[in-house]
């Protein structure tokens, strides 16, 4: 095992992987930028970097200065967390030259599924159902329409660059076609530099439903069931929960089985997540994320498995050392986003936290940096606390909800929160009853009243 590990992130996420190596008897080293010097993170890890300015690409982005920090403080080994470096596969390489171990899969597999054509291509051939479109991108000498009036409107234009819902078009008809297939060009280009751009069938009412995998590169593979990350707002997930109020038993084990042959013809390594739209009953890939998610809890609150203890595990040689048929899926869990936002305008408000008192009690999980005093830099990613709750039925879960959301106080800043109370009162979400698009006309109906 390990002695040390350099957390190569920030947040609510940075102290999430110091709490699993404390667990382990792992010693820790934060890296953090001169705007975070009074993280919580950075408090409670043994050691501490600075590694430059709170611009990103001067810190959290700056491999050498990371690299640099890892071998002065001589850790085993680096976690890369959620968003900055954790999916760049050039970084994962350089880790390993370095002679530190990867806390994450195969840099060929980051690759491979950081290009959407390239993943889609790869997870069909691994047997796993996507959404019907076109094979690669289309060019100017493709003949577009035809392939678009063969998929049946409306269809989607995506950037194969993509990412953050940037690069996408939906042409309702033939008469939007050559619109969307430009603006879907030039955005892909302004945003990723490439304009590449594929075709697939627009899905009108679907669920995202994702799949939560974990594999030791060594034959092991699990999965831990499905989340619902349906509620979004720009594509941005705001509420998840596990499992669906859309899947049965059957369906689960169906849709399970599939993925864990696919992920073991791979030999997948580490956490990682199959992210499906889900429709009248089918599942359709649309992308996998080779990390950690920010929803993670939720599965491990429902099969009682820690996924950054068994990254670290794995990472350190370990096998999985159990199978599919000794998870045991157990209540219902939701996780809410609670972001330093304005709940109405989701305009970000960064400041210092003037009250601070998190909900506790039975069933009630809080991730979150926040204390007292502490000040939110303006540079970074508006989420400021996870709030995690159990209950052995849905209703359960929901009803902790309500009561752990009247309880939490964060002052000083507004924050989504008192959006997650009104959607806890919302009849469609309590009856399980919301697709990917529900959560906008919940925003715009309540915006409009
Ligand atoms: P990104 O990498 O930009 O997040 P994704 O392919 O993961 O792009 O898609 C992001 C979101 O866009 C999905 O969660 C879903 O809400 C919507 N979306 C993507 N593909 C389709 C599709 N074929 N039909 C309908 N909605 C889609």
């Amino acid at each position: 095992m390990f002695e040390k590990i350099l957390i190569a992130n920030r947040g609510e996420i940075a102290l999430r992987i110091h709490r699993a190596c404390r667990e382990l008897g792992i010693q820790t080293v934060a890296v953090h930028s001169t705007a975070d010097a009074d993280a919580m993170h950075v408090r409670l890890a043994d050691e501490s970097v600075c590694i430059g300015p709170p611009a990103p690409r001067q810190s959290y982005l700056n491999i050498p200065a990371i690299l640099s920090a890892a071998t002065i403080t001589g850790v085993d080994a680096i976690h890369p967390g959620v968003g900055f470096l954790a999916e760049n596969a050039d970084f994962a390489e350089m880790v390993q030259e370095h002679g530190f171990t990867w806390i994450g899969p195969e840099p060929e597999h980051i690759r491979v599924m950081g290009d959407k054509i390239a993943a889609k291509r790869k997870v069909i051939e691994l047997g796993l159902p996507t959404v019907p479109g076109s094979d690669g991108p289309v060019g100017p000498d493709d003949d577009v329409a035809a392939l678009a009036a063969s998929l049946g409107y409306p269809v989607l234009v995506k950037a194969a660059g993509g990412g953050g819902g940037k690069g996408m078009k939906v042409a309702h008809g033939p008469e939007d076609l050559d619109q969307a297939l430009s603006l879907a060009r030039s955005e892909a280009k302004a945003f990723f530099g490439n304009d590449m751009v594929y075709l697939e069938k627009f899905l009108g009412k679907p669920r995202h439903i994702e799949l939560q995998i974990l594999g030791d590169g060594q034959g092991g593979v699990i999965h831990l069931g499905e989340r619902d990350c349906s509620l979004q707002r720009r594509h941005q997930k705001l509420l998840e929960e596990a499992p669906s109020p859309a899947l049965n038993a059957e369906e689960r084990a169906a849709i399970g089985a599939r993925a864990l042959e696919a992920m073991r013809t791979l030999g997948y390594r580490s956490a990682g997540t199959l992210e499906f739209l889900y429709e009248d009953g089918h599942f359709y890939f649309i992308e996998m994320n080779t990390r950690l998610q920010v929803e993670h809890p939720v599965s491990e609150w429902i099969t009682g498995i820690d996924l950054v203890r068994e990254q670290i595990r794995i990472a350190a040689g370990g096998r999985l050392g159990f199978g599919q048929e000794d998870v045991r899926f157990q209540g219902h869990a939701i996780e809410v986003r609670i972001n330093a936002e304005h709940p109405e305008t989701f305009v970000p408000s960064p400041g210092r936290i003037s009250d601070y008192h998190a909900p506790g009690g039975p069933g009630v999980r809080v991730d979150s940096h926040l204390y007292q005093g502490y000040r939110i830099p303006p540079t970074y990613d508006s989420l400021v606390s996870k709030l995690i709750v159990y209950g052995a039925t849905r209703n359960e879960c929901l009803m902790r909800l309500r009561r752990a959301l009247e309880e939490y106080v964060i002052g000083g800043i507004e924050t989504t929160i008192p959006l997650h109370r009104k959607l806890i009162q919302a009849p469609d979400f309590l009856n399980g009853d919301y697709d990917i698009h529900w959560l906008e006309r919940f925003v715009a109906g309540d915006r409009a009243a």
